[in-house]
């Protein structure tokens, strides 16, 4: 499934193979994950993808030789830089993203730099590890970015939130989940999910948090969830794109309070994230869409219908 132009629908198309360049390696796609930022990608809110482009960067496939792998946004980096020697290749300036400078994995074929790949654990199926590879990933990071937050309010209960609070449940932390208002489903979800309690996000939860995580791209949110916070507390904005953030009184920042991005991931994260999972164990709900309704299932994406993660299945 081919992006011709942003804010175009993705098209099918028959595309040759890929051939594997040096380091990369074939995979045959089993699934790829559905991620709010192939969204951001289509609708044209990141500014410069390769086209035509095939998205996708949550790819569960099988080597020529029979081995199973996952290939996540981060697909190259440079390895020289000083982001790159000190342990933060997320923020590399060369990066290369999957999915996004490179053709991803909706599609039956793919091929990926075999350094930046993942072996998958197993127990989850090629569905159900599909979106482990950003939803749970990049929610990985960010958690641990929130520090040992006791209390935390997670805001927009798709995807990642819903992986994220698995975890955050199983580390001991008290969760707050925050929904659209009037979105009823969603703050069912929450509460299944382990919240102890869930509201709209322009309530103020029960108590004060030590953390919360943005996961929705909404820049109003950011002021919501530092009127929630207790002094020390920090924001994670968890996403690549986010409206504008209204400007707000400084007393919300006060009480060293701290508003921060997470920029995608380091393979550091991948292999921690990838081994707690399953201790967890962290258990995925899935929406699985054949490969050929792409725009169908960012459509459902778009319209926060999804329960938990979608996911294409050439
Ligand atoms: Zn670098
Ligand atoms: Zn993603």
């Amino acid at each position: 499934m081919v992006l011709p132009a942003q804010r175009e629908a993705l098209e099918l198309r028959d595309l040759p193979v890929p051939e594997p360049g040096p380091g990369q390696v074939l995979l045959r796609v089993r699934a790829c994950g559905v991620c709010r930022t192939d969204l951001h990608v289509v609708d044209g809110e990141l500014l410069h993808p390769k086209l035509p482009l095939v998205p996708g960067h949550q790819i569960v496939g099988d080597t020529e030789d029979g081995r199973r792998l996952g290939v996540p946004w981060l697909g190259w980096t440079c390895g020289r830089c000083r982001y790159c020697s000190s342990g933060r290749e997320n923020l590399c300036d060369e990066a290369r993203f999957t999915g996004y400078d490179l053709d991803g994995g909706y599609a039956e074929f793919a091929v990926a730099d075999e350094r930046f790949c993942f072996p998958l654990p197993d127990g989850y199926d090629d569905l159900q590890a599909a979106p482990l590879l950003c939803a749970g990933l990049i929610g990985y990071r960010s958690l641990r970015l929130a520090g040992d937050a006791e209390r935390l309010g997670l805001y927009g209960f798709g995807a990642s939130a819903h992986i994220v609070a698995q975890v955050a449940r199983h580390q001991g932390r008290r969760l707050f989940g925050f929904v659209r208002a009037g979105d009823e489903a969603a703050r069912t979800f929450a509460l299944e999910l382990g919240c102890e309690w869930a509201g709209s996000s322009d309530e103020l939860p029960p108590e004060e948090l030590d953390a919360a995580i943005v996961f929705a791209p909404v820049g109003e949110l950011v002021p919501a969830a530092l009127r929630a916070l207790a002094k020390g507390g920090v924001v994670v904005c968890a996403g690549i794109h986010m409206s504008d953030i209204p400007s707000f009184p400084y007393e919300l920042l006060w009480g060293e309070r701290v508003v921060r991005s997470v920029a995608n991931l380091t393979r550091r994260d991948g292999e921690e994230f990838l081994a707690l999972a399953p201790q967890v164990p962290v258990r995925t709900e899935v929406e699985v869409f054949p490969l050929e309704q792409a725009n169908e299932a960012l459509d459902r994406l778009r319209l926060g219908e999804v329960r938990g993660a979608a996911v294409l299945r050439p």
